[in-house]
């Protein structure tokens, strides 16, 4: 049995992710070995933690040297096993990589339910939707009345954040680039407003809609977002430092100026990582579900398709090309 991959064949630190950091490789699958299980990969998760990946950071996400196969989440199906509790036909997840057909040893994936709900494995009930859950209300920690705002709230992350938000009863500003963007945020997903950092100034309009100043920024950007949510924070603010895209492409990035009024405002800015919340994750998942099955949380999922595109797919994240959570279809 023959196989496609895309192999890492360029570092993009300090610049963009280019087309030609990834070469197309084939090759064939020998005898599968004891103890070891084949997977067909039928669904691949986008995140931009990828760039960090491929940049080799060390202590992040080292390990992933030129010519190896790109390091991908994905959701597959078992075509052959010699571990028993991994069945021919299961639906599997794990770190299955930009490869058509691969072995993978059993600690490595996670056997799902059933095939239907496994993308949302991918999205709202995996990192994505824990990240924005745990991110939010233990660091964030938004009580009723209080003034939310989310940066890259268009986004897998971020659309998730601002709705939990609303759920504990806040007020909701999302930032993000475009109008339609903006629109699917207040109309769809219940946002009070949204501030199209394209088009608006943005601290101009932090002031205009948050008066009394912002009580909780969820961050996804860095950069400027972060500057100008800065120079409004209420007394008391959490600052949860959850991504910062803004700055992923940048040789020497740089800090944000406003940073001082976390002193003036006795605010506090956390970072978050998801790591270490493992043995949280059931009860979390369930209150996700819950809030799904009510109608309060909505997910929308933006799939591309085919194994040519997953090199394409991966820097719409970076264009901002995707709305919702990028996935892609095998
Ligand atoms: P996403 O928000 O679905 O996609 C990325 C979005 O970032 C794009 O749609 C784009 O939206 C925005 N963006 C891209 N370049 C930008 C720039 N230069 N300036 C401002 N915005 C830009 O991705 P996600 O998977 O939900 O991840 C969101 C953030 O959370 C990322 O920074 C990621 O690294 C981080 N994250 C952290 C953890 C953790 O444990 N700490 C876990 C998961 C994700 P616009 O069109 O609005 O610009």
């Amino acid at each position: 049995m023959r196989s496609r991959q895309w192999l890492i064949n360029g570092n993009p630190r300090g610049r963009a992710i280019e087309l030609g950091d990834f070469a197309e490789a084939s090759v064939e699958l020998g005898a599968l070995e004891p103890r070891r299980v084949r997977v067909r990969t039928d669904w691949l998760s986008f995140d931009p933690a990828q760039k960090a990946q491929l940049e080799n950071v060390s202590g992040y996400a080292s390990g992933n040297e030129l010519g190896n196969v790109m390091v991908g989440r994905g959701v597959g199906t078992v075509v052959e096993s010699r571990a028993d509790q991994f069945p021919v036909g299961a639906t599997v997840m794990g770190p299955l990589g930009w490869q058509e057909v691969a072995d993978h040893a059993p600690a490595a994936l996670t056997l799902l339910p059933d095939a239907e709900s496994a993308r949302a494995y991918l999205g709202v009930l995996g990192t994505t939707g824990l990240t924005a859950y745990f991110g939010l209300l233990d660091v964030g920690r938004p009580e009723p009345g209080d003034t939310v705002v989310v940066s890259g709230a268009a986004g897998a992350v971020g659309s998730i954040v601002g709705q939990i938000a609303k759920i504990a009863g806040a007020r909701v500003i999302g930032i993000a680039g475009g109008a339609a963007k903006c629109e699917w945020l207040i109309e769809e997903l219940g946002f009070d407003a949204a501030i199209d950092y394209k088009a608006e100034r943005t601290k101009h309009r932090l002031r205009e809609l948050c008066p009394g100043g912002v009580d909780v920024f969820f961050d996804n950007v860095g950069g400027s977002a972060l500057n100008d949510v800065l120079a409004c924070v209420a007394t008391g603010a959490r600052v949860v430092v959850c991504g910062g895209i803004a700055r992923y492409n940048d040789a020497r990035p740089t800090g944000p100026a406003n940073y001082f009024n976390i002193v003036f405002r006795q605010a506090t800015m956390q970072g978050f990582l998801l790591k270490g919340y493992e043995h949280r994750y059931p009860v979390a998942q369930a209150r996700l579900r819950q809030w799904l099955e009510d109608g309060a949380l909505l997910v929308r999922e933006d799939i591309q398709r085919g194994f040519d595109n997953i090199p394409a797919t991966l820097l719409r994240l970076f264009s901002g090309a995707n709305i919702g959570k990028q996935l892609l279809r095998l």
